[in-house]
């Protein structure tokens, strides 16, 4: 991997110490080696990042929209013609297999050619004339500076879906990537805008961990917009320190997805998904499914398909062709989803069908049976390779549970399209699938406004399996 930024901060167009002169270390999570370092930046780094972010906004917004394009388009080349090492180093970094390594690589590319597009097209418009002999024009205008605070798990294009927006409308940026994951979420962005030639100060990373470094950011007067991706916990603070100057946050936190199986639904095909929406990338997504609720009729059937498939499942090196899941990302993730989520469930009642054990941070798929609402394991985000499943007696008891907790994509499963979508529009999530599992269909279009928007996501049958599940 190209070591450009290697223990240094981005500031001003520069590479540079953080003022502490410390640098911590940056682990392979599947085998512990140390393959990098990172700088622990501090208040007084955030503070020159902020003030650079300022000094060189108007420049950036002077700009017009297609050379600014331009520059976006650059960046991606260069993250493009790095390709392969940037998928290995995902692997290595987060501990993901190949696959959601080159997701996560692919789409943070795809956001910056999406982005130079919708900056050319959406700079502004020509609006019906409200009145005779008038003309009404409305413009894009950039907020100005956007501080960045990103989570481990999609590194790099949870930092871009923002980055790639922001700098297209002429904002410039400070971002401030997680400690576990600071090369791939941070420095090997800073290397690409610097080598693709982005004016100094447009772009700033400031890495380090999240009192020191995050902190600061989100405290720092300098900034028009906070946009914070990661816990529910921090997110509370972020908006704490918002609140202190009014000052307008983003949050894109975490919550407890459900999947709900209709006493009609195909079992297997609910089984096949329910692996990808809860043990993808080691259940460790924001939109992993972490409360199956399935309606007694076929709830012995689809627990049966369900530990079949779990068993099947490799848990290995992610650097390997063969293995299906990973590390977990560190051993507080470990402790956490063991200790104080699965165990306690257990001593509370669920049954282990499958896994509940680890060997440091590989951790095996876990199915979890009769587990009921008052448990760790329903009332928490798992964040980890877990299935927890709750039996149903009814349709509306199923939404009832499912909307006791706030959710980001919800799945619905019946062979009658119409009733899955009628149960669909009652659960409270930005997205829900009806026969389908993380399908995405709306989210990296999502744009901030004034409704809130539901996607709804329909697989037609004849239903397909996906292909992860197929190969088993
Ligand atoms: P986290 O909240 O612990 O950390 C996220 C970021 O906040 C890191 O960069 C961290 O250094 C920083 N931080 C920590 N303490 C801080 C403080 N006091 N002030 C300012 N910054 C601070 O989250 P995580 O463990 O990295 O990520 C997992 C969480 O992120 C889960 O809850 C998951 O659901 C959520 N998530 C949400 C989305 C989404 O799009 N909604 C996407 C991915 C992850």
């Amino acid at each position: 991997m190209d070591k450009v930024g290697d223990g240094q901060l981005y500031l001003d167009g520069a590479f540079c110490a953080a003022e502490s002169g410390r640098t911590g270390p940056v682990h392979e999570k599947a085998t512990g080696r140390q393959i990098g370092s990172y700088a622990l930046g501090g208040a007084a780094d955030v503070d020159r990042a902020v003030r650079a972010a300022r000094a060189a906004q108007p420049g950036w917004a002077a700009l017009s929209a297609p050379q600014r394009a331009g520059h976006l388009r650059a960046f991606a080349e260069v993250l493009q013609a790095r390709y392969p090492e940037l998928v290995e180093q995902s692997i290595r970094e987060t501990g993901g297999v190949r696959a959601k390594a080159e997701d996560e690589v692919g789409t943070s590319i795809r956001q910056l050619h999406i982005s130079a597009v919708q900056a050319t097209e959406n700079a502004g418009d020509i609006l019906p004339p409200y009145k005779q002999g008038k003309l009404s024009l409305s413009r894009a205008v950039p907020l100005g500076v956007l501080g960045l605070i990103t989570p481990w798990n999609y590194p790099m294009n949870l930092a871009m879906r923002a980055v790639a927006p922001g700098l297209a409308f002429g904002n410039t940026v400070v971002l401030k990537p997680a400690e576990l994951t600071p090369v791939i979420g941070g420095q090997v962005l800073a290397a690409a805008a610097h080598e693709a030639g982005l004016p100094p100060g447009v772009f700033n990373v400031v890495t380090g961990d999240g009192p020191d470094a995050g902190q600061p950011l989100a405290a720092h007067p300098g900034l028009d917009l906070m946009d914070f991706t990661g816990s529910r916990e921090v997110g509370l603070r972020i908006a704490a320190h918002a609140a202190r100057d009014l000052r307008p946050i983003r949050l894109e936190l975490g919550g407890s997805n459900a999947f709900l199986v209709l006493d009609d639904a195909d079992v297997e095909l609910a089984a096949s998904c329910a692996v990808i929406a809860s043990l993808e990338f080691q259940g460790q997504t924001c939109i992993s499914a972490s409360r199956h609720l399935v309606h007694r009729e076929v709830a012995d059937a689809y627990l049966e398909a369900l530990t079949t498939r779990a068993k099947a499942l490799r848990v290995g090196d992610p650097m390997l062709a063969e293995t299906d899941l990973g590390p977990l990302i560190s051993e507080r993730q470990v402790h956490r989803v063991h200790q104080e989520i699965v165990l306690p469930s257990v001593a509370q009642g669920a049954t282990v069908l499958a896994g509940a054990e680890h060997e440091g941070l590989f951790y095996q798929p876990t199915v979890l049976a009769e587990v009921t609402p008052e448990m760790p394991v329903f009332r928490e985000e798992v964040f980890g390779p877990v299935i927890p499943v709750t039996v149903v007696g009814s349709e509306r008891e199923a939404v009832e549970l499912a909307n006791r907790h706030p959710a980001l994509m919800n799945s619905v499963f019946s062979t009658d399209l119409m009733r899955g979508m009628a149960v669909a529009e009652q659960l409270h999530a930005g997205e829900v699938h009806v026969n389908d599992a993380h399908a995405r269909h709306g989210a990296e279009n999502q744009m901030p406004g004034f409704t809130r928007r539901q996607w709804i996501g329909v697989q037609r049958t004849p239903l397909s399996i996906p292909d992860w599940a197929a190969r088993r």
